[in-house]
């Protein structure tokens, strides 16, 4: 079986699907590896590293994306990119199938079997899976290294001859993935931690890390299947609003990450909270390209609205290539040869985690959220 690891041909994506370990690993299990010329260079991976894992090089990347079984890749591919697929070719990527179900429309139409990596279920079994939790915890540490440079303020308390200085204050409202690690890294930095979240369940946690917990006890569940959060009422969305405010209003730094899958973000943040910030204060709105949990964000820029700054980084996680491509390669290797059986890609769709991520087959669109999705769109014009 013939696999393709192609370069990315997004602006500003520098990970890569396979690092030379990855290879290594999957040419002694007897795969083929063909690595398009220049594919790790963004990630400082080189060809003669990916050589020297066992695999083929090749600057035909036409040969590759046509003449492949499975391509691996990070970024959603491009129209040109899936037109030069053969049927029945198999294509494993992010793929943002809820934001982009046109592009599901058009890898079903091309008969292209792919899986989506956003939809991995977060379930123990598929944990070495899961690549959005891999990828947002990159962005969580980065994040508050962002947050850190723009503060005009020291992090830590320091005691030092010249008076004494006191910890920034950081306020993480949502914590999952990115809000946790997000939260490690400022405690790691000397910063005094406060946290939110509508699911209770992460108090433990939140703790462990050495941050406060900030709670507030609603009348329904605000748990989904999955154990992700699910949108809540307006009467409980008022209560939490209270007393964001309240913390937001303390905090040097504010770190958004509230997100429910396949919603917009929450708006959590009001422009009267950002008024009641400090000035010099830092808002890091990792939800940015979801709409954003702070009103003002935008997507890609750094905005500064009554003297605080709010940022609102898009793809973090291509600003740690290294490790960032470290965690995917193994995220993607493990589906991949939990897809291969005997040499061979065997899909078993009663299995929850190839039904869940395998997004379409056979000319047909398997996923039913993204047909619901394009239906509307249909629906509308
Ligand atoms: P996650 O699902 O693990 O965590 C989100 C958390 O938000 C959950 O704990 C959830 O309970 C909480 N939440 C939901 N609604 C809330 C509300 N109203 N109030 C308080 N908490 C609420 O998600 P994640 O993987 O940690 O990702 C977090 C965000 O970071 C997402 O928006 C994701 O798209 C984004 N992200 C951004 C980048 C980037 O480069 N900008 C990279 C990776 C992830």
């Amino acid at each position: 079986m013939k696999i393709a690891l192609v370069k990315e041909i997004e602006v500003g994506e520098n990970r890569v699907a396979l690092i030379p370990d990855t290879v290594a690993r999957l040419v002694k299990q007897g795969l083929e590896i063909w690595v398009e010329t220049g594919a790790g260079e963004g990630a400082f991976f080189s060809d003669r590293a990916y050589e020297e894992a066992g695999a083929q090089l090749s600057s035909d990347t036409a040969m590759l994306w046509g003449d492949s079984d499975v391509v691996l890749k990070v970024s959603l591919p491009k129209e040109q990119e899936i037109n030069q697929m053969r049927e029945g070719t198999t294509l494993i990527s992010f793929l943002n199938p809820l934001g982009k179900p046109e592009l599901v429309q058009q890898l079903a139409n091309c008969k292209v079997t792919a899986f989506g990596m956003e939809l991995i279920p977060r379930t123990s079994r598929a944990q070495s899976m899961d690549a959005l939790s891999s990828q947002a915890g990159v962005a969580g540490y980065k994040a508050v290294l962002i947050a850190a440079a723009a503060l005009p303020k020291f992090f830590p308390m320091l005691t030092t001859a010249a008076g004494t200085i006191k910890p920034a204050k950081v306020f993480v409202i949502g914590a999952g993935v990115a809000g946790l690690q997000a939260i490690a890294t400022a405690r790691r930095l000397g910063a005094v931690v406060e946290a939110f979240d509508i699911r209770p369940a992460v108090k433990e946690e939140v703790q462990s890390l050495g941050a406060r917990f900030v709670e507030v006890t609603l009348d329904e569940d605000t748990v989904a299947e999955g154990g992700y959060a699910k949108e809540v009422s307006e009467a409980s969305k008022q209560r939490t609003q209270e007393l964001i405010a309240e913390h937001v209003q303390q905090a040097d730094i504010v770190i958004t990450t509230a997100q429910v899958p396949g919603k917009k973000a929450p708006l959590l943040v009001s422009e009267e909270m950002v008024q009641q910030m400090k000035p010099g204060s830092v808002i890091v709105d990792l939800a940015a390209e979801q709409g954003g949990n702070c009103a003002g964000t935008e997507a890609g820029k750094d905005v500064v609205r009554h003297g605080v700054t709010i940022i609102g980084p898009i793809n973090l996680p291509s600003s740690m290539p290294v490790n960032a491509s470290q965690m995917y390669a193994k995220n993607i290797s493990t589906l991949l040869q939990y897809l291969i059986k005997e040499g061979q890609l065997q899909l078993n769709f009663d299995d929850d985690i190839i039904a869940s991520t395998c997004i379409t087959h056979g000319g047909e669109i398997l996923n039913q959220r993204v047909k619901d999705v394009l239906a509307q769109m249909s629906a509308a014009v």
